[in-house]
């Protein structure tokens, strides 16, 4: 029999927020690594499907949508005791609310992502307030307002959360490899500079998910490896990324922001219709969409070097997504016809018949070009390692798990974003749980994929600007 490691002990009950493909595969690896009172675990969800799983378990459900007037009765009623853990895995729940409730009585918090109130997405009229960019700073002012305090980890998924860690690994690596003698910096200033002495330009958050089942998309049903309503979402923000010194031109469809950290920009355009060239091991050039994610900014931000308004040096900083085939043609389907569809679909393991989550950080621009530093795990591996998720569940939980470990041994971080924590430490919870993690440099530029017959309004000075890996 397998023992697995035990990090340490929750007192108060453990409160899983959201039992959907993520919250699912969280409770496994929460019930192995964590000494806690199993009679104090409880899962929140309004939907009912969950039920059977957990009752079968003995697990307390408690049945209810968590809203901005009940989130406080609900939960303060959990935590009675003052003390516990909040697993927050849900898609429409204010995050910001719920980490200054759980810090306001002492209870240590987690989530995923920063999640708006149900409505938030869609109802927003102006473009710059549905940004990630918004929402992320209203959770660093909080910071800023009330520094200190009971630990609360904001956005520690895979992306955002791990691949925060990857560029630090990543970093290290390339310092190794072009003949560098660098210990770990222990400042975010030291990183910082240490980026900025490397030569990296910018850095592309690059996955493939290669996952598929045997049976064919049917038409008007959402296919995704995890949440169908959170990549709907993100989809429909406005694409965004972090923005970097060494840009040239300035998008024509491109806003900056007024106040706050100033380390992103926007497009007036949706996400995921916006493509980027970009680049994995496992296909080499692709094209990735320009998904609005909080690590875009967060790193950006962490590793700009002087005065944020006017920097010495930033990184640009972006996502680059290619979602399974299914995905794509689902989001094809879906912006083509103008409305969602209605039947949504998350591939379980045991559907899918090949495949691998391949999501690194490819960090370009430097003296060996690029290098991706990533984990490529698969379906088949994803489900020896642990029950009830696929290869991109497993990358996410992980690194829940990482971040609740963490949290355990810094309960007094106050509010912390995965660059803000010890890397090694994480990753060293998180790796057993990732499949081959492993570095590529490739001599691949944006400037490369390019057809003769069409030639586009690019700058060859300069291969690594967003000009020219912005897809036309
Ligand atoms: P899912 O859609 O499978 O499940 C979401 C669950 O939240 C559902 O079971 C739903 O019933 C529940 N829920 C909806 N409204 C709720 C409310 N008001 N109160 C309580 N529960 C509510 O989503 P998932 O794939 O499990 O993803 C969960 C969250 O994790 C999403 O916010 C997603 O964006 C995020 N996520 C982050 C990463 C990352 O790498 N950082 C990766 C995947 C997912």
């Amino acid at each position: 029999m397998t023992t697995y490691p035990v990090y340490g002990r929750i007192d108060g009950p453990v409160v899983i927020i959201g039992f959907g493909s993520i919250g699912r595969g969280t409770l496994p690896l929460i019930e192995r690594h964590f000494d806690f009172d199993a009679k104090k675990l409880v899962v929140i969800d309004p939907d009912a499907g969950s039920h059977t799983f957990l009752s079968q378990r003995k697990i307390r459900h408690e049945q209810v949508a968590l809203t901005p007037e009940n989130y406080r009765e609900v939960l303060g009623g959990l935590f009675a005791e003052g003390q516990g853990f909040c697993v927050n895995l849900s898609v429409d729940t204010s995050s910001l609310d719920i980490m200054k409730f759980c810090r306001e009585i002492g209870v240590l918090y987690i989530d995923t992502v920063v999640e708006p109130w149900a409505g938030f997405y869609f109802e927003t009229q102006n473009n710059a307030e549905r940004t990630n960019y918004a929402l992320r700073q209203k959770v660093r002012d909080e910071k800023a307002a009330n520094p200190g305090g009971t630990t609360a980890v904001s956005c520690c998924g895979a992306n955002p959360g791990m691949v925060s860690w990857f560029v630090k690994e990543a970093l290290l690596t390339l310092a190794r490899d072009t003949g560098r003698d660098v210990a770990a910096p222990d400042s975010r200033e030291g990183w910082a500079e240490l980026m900025q002495e490397l030569g990296v330009k910018g850095v592309h958050i690059a996955e493939r998910d290669t996952q598929a089942r045997r049976q064919p998309r049917p038409r008007n049903v959402f296919v995704n490896t995890w949440s169908v309503e959170g990549f709907i979402a993100e989809g429909f923000q406005p694409a965004e990324l972090g923005w970097g010194t060494h840009e040239t031109w300035f998008p024509e469809n491109g806003y900056s922001h007024d106040s706050g950290c100033q380390a992103g920009i926007w497009l007036d355009r949706p996400g995921a219709i916006t493509r980027v060239h970009t680049w994995c091991p496992t296909p080499g050039p692709q094209f990735g969409f320009l998904v609005t994610h909080n690590e875009a900014i967060s790193i950006s931000d962490y590793y700009t070097v002087g005065d944020p308004a006017a920097p010495d040096f930033r990184p640009t900083c972006h996502y680059a997504y290619h979602p399974s085939d299914d995905a794509v043609l689902s989001l094809h389907e879906m912006f083509g016809s103008g409305r969602q569809q209605q039947k949504h679909h998350i591939l379980t393991e045991d559907e899918i018949v090949e495949g691998i989550d391949e999501l690194g950080v490819l960090l370009y621009g430097h003296e060996k070009n690029a290098l991706w530093f990533g984990s490529r795990l698969s379906n088949d591996e994803a489900k020896e390692l642990a029950p009830y998720q696929n290869a991109t569940g497993l990358q996410v939980t992980s690194a829940v798990l990482a971040g609740m470990v963490w949290a355990l041994e810094n309960p007094q971080a106050g509010i912390v974003e995965s660059d803000e924590m010890d890397h090694a430490r994480c990753l060293e919870v998180q790796r057993p749980y990732l499949g081959p993690v492993e570095a590529h440099y490739t001599d691949w530029t944006p400037l490369q994929d390019r057809w003769e017959h069409f030639p586009e309004d690019i700058d060859e000075t300069d291969p690594w600007q967003f000009r020219n890996v912005l897809a036309s």
